[in-house]
């Protein structure tokens, strides 16, 4: 790597294996020579992140279950035992329950919407303003969005009304932590097969769809959401904030179906 991120210390939250679109960001930032912290959701994660975080040259591991203000704490204690600042944060972090990643929107229940909503919403800003505080030197922030918050998608449903949501906590994050010299953006990611996304009904048509109609007329990896994630978090990205930027293939302006693209 040309060392970009040489002297930078962050926390990424959302590994849970080499599929994570966090693990393409890890790679991606490590490369450049960040040092890295990594928060895991559950003892049954550990065992799986701990080998992963060790190839990247990181021990500095902490359980987080993002619905519990006491572990966020928890969390940045930990952070804050090794390291007096901090400079960057990632979350790639979403949940829902996946009986309602299908069927109606319409049918969504209170009770998943405001569970969806808070992991998938809340805990960003939760995490934002303790990151913030430990970024004494500014900093730059990134969570993962994806197109169904902006269009109708088939079986995103409360999903995409959270992450529209999250994409509206974005600018208002970054206007509040602007001052500070702190940065605050989205990738909007095309559709990967990782873990989250495999609770979506058919899934892999959405994929088999994108990679047909999209103008690079192939999906995206995790790898390349980590090279935008690296500009985004590294100096390359100094005069971007508030920003939801598309890593999908170009899918986003697309208006009709190709007329090349065969029917699936
Ligand atoms: P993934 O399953 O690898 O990662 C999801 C992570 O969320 C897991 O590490 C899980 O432990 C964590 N998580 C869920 N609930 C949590 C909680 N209560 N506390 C702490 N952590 C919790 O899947 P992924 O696709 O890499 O997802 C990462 C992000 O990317 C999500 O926000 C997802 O919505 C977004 N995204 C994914 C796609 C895709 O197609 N895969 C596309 C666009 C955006």
């Amino acid at each position: 790597g040309l060392g970009l991120m040489k002297g930078r210390r962050g926390l990424i939250m959302g590994l849970a294996n080499d599929k994570s679109i966090a693990w393409g960001i890890a790679k991606a930032l490590a490369d450049q020579g960040a040092e890295l912290a990594f928060s895991y959701q559950g003892e049954a994660l550990k065992r799986r992140v701990e080998p992963l975080a060790a190839q990247l040259g990181s021990d500095l591991l902490a359980e987080c279950d993002v619905s519990d203000e006491a572990s966020i704490d928890a969390l940045f204690a930990a952070i804050g035992e090794r390291w007096d600042s901090l400079d960057f944060i990632v979350h790639a972090i979403g949940f829902s329950d996946k009986d309602q990643l299908r069927g109606r929107y319409a049918d969504t229940t209170r009770d998943n919407f405001l569970m969806t909503m808070d992991i998938s919403v809340y805990s960003f800003t939760a995490v934002a303003r303790r990151a913030a505080a430990m970024m004494t030197n500014g900093g730059s922030m990134l969570t993962l969005t994806y197109y169904g918050a902006e269009r109708v998608m088939p079986h995103y449903n409360v999903m995409g009304v959270a992450k529209a949501a999250l994409e509206a906590s974005v600018r208002y994050l970054a206007e509040d932590l602007g001052k500070d010299g702190i940065r605050v953006n989205a990738i909007s990611a095309g559709p990967i097969k990782t873990l989250a996304a495999s609770g979506i009904g058919d899934f892999r048509y959405i994929l088999k769809w994108n990679e047909l109609n999209s103008p690079l007329r192939r999906n995206v990896s995790q790898d390349e959401v980590g090279k935008s994630a690296l500009y985004l978090l590294s100096d390359l990205g100094s005069g971007v904030t508030g920003e939801t930027h598309h890593v999908d293939s170009g899918y986003h302006i697309v208006g009709m179906k190709a007329v090349d693209a065969p029917d699936i």
